[in-house]
């Protein structure tokens, strides 16, 4: 693969100010984030590529060597290979983590704060997901589901360690503790220097003498807890909420991945769903049509009752105010949408046909419609804008 030019890379122009440049990465990073692309390796290249990228062109000195020499000019990574195997993702999230802030929506994954020892991203337990199927009854109100789910746990035998007991670890030899190992690379332009993660012990800094014979060394296993999920009322098809902490269980005690819960709904016998609203339809006789009549219509909490007007047309549309679902911001709520359909009969009998003969001639039963009368077109504008 050959190495792409970083300011393409970034999307910015060969002049761009750092705020540009950092404003860009940022956007790259949220994109590409592995937290948002799980086990997507293309993702996860392009996250690299866009970290290499806003290393030099953040980097005053790096911008200017790099602008003079091109890839040979800035170091190691850059050069030889192409790839970006020389960057791990811990090192990117050790090295430009802030640059999301105080305020970034991975605030879980890069500690929220805590001190930037390095050992955080350890072992860290993977992302876990579910689907929860919800009625439009359950969303209405909000509804707490407990749901089992199988998940990687602590090991029971060695509390997760992974080791047979306490004196089963010792300093890991290679890194002598650090759990991260610096490399020093000459360059035509002088020393670079770069930190990875210790191969032999994964980062952890210690390795395991005697391994647990249940988990096999991993201080995780096989197992299922009974979660309990508040959902808030308003939710809506392919929402996701997520519970920090919930997904499995993470390697020799590092700290578990999310549970990240996807809504589905369940289709209603009769109410569909238009956001904040429910669309009901109604087919009425021609004659209640004509004469008037009262109607049940179902509701998320049984039955409400609706007048309908003598002479109502069909395509008239009545509101049932209040009787929709809560927006889940606001928690105002939306309304039913009664759509009245009139039912033309198919089959008459001899004596039906012979009243609506006689009906058809007369003034009344003639169209004439008022001016102006919106038709369905109009209401269907009028509605969705
Ligand atoms: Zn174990
Ligand atoms: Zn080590």
């Amino acid at each position: 693969m050959a190495k792409r030019d970083f300011y393409e890379v970034l999307g910015v122009g060969r002049n761009a100010t750092e705020a540009e440049i950092k404003k860009a990465y940022r956007q790259m990073a949220l994109k590409y984030h592995p937290d948002k692309n799980p086990g997507n390796k293309e993702a996860e290249e392009k996250f690299k590529e866009a970290a290499s990228a806003y290393e030099v062109l953040s980097d005053k000195e790096k911008r200017q060597k790099y602008d003079q020499f091109g890839h040979q000019g800035v170091g190691s990574s850059a050069a030889g290979n192409g790839g970006y195997g020389g960057m791990n993702m811990e090192d990117i999230f050790q090295n430009f983590g802030d640059i999301f802030g105080g305020h970034n929506p991975f605030e879980s994954f890069f500690g929220g704060g805590q001190s930037r020892g390095g050992r955080r991203y350890v072992n860290r337990g993977s992302n876990l997901r579910i689907k929860v199927r919800l009625t439009l009854e359950e969303i209405a109100h909000g509804v707490e589901k407990k749901i089992k789910v199988n998940k990687l746990v602590a090991c029971t035998t060695c509390q997760g360690s992974g080791a047979q007991n306490s004196s089963s670890f010792q300093t890991c030899p290679t890194c002598h503790g650090q759990g991260q190992i610096r490399r020093v690379t000459n360059t035509i332009l002088g020393q670079m220097q770069t930190t990875s993660t210790c191969p032999q012990c994964n980062g952890e800094g210690q390795v395991i003498t005697a391994k647990c014979k249940t988990c096999n060394g991993s201080g995780v296993m096989h197992g299922e807890e009974v979660i309990s999920i508040n959902i808030p009322a308003g939710v809506g098809e392919r929402m996701q909420l997520t519970m920090s902490g919930k997904g499995n269980a993470g390697e020799r005690g590092g700290v578990p991945g999310d549970l990240v819960i996807a809504i589905e709904e369940i289709e209603h016998s009769y109410l569909t769903r238009d956001g904040i609203n429910l669309l009901y339809n109604l087919h009425i006789g021609f004659s209640d049509a004509a004469l008037g009549t009262s109607v049940d219509i179902p509701t998320l909490e049984g039955k409400a009752r609706i007048k309908i007007e003598p002479g109502t047309h069909a395509g008239k549309v009545l509101r049932l105010k209040g009787k929709g679902l809560p927006d889940i911001n606001s928690h105002r709520r939306g309304d039913i949408l009664v759509n009245v359909d009139v039912w033309t009969p198919q089959n008459l009998s001899p004596e039906e046909r012979q009243i609506l003969e006689k009906l058809r001639l007369s003034p009344n039963f003639k169209p004439n419609p008022k001016k102006g009368e919106k038709g369905f077109f109009e209401r269907m504008k009028e509605y969705f804008h």
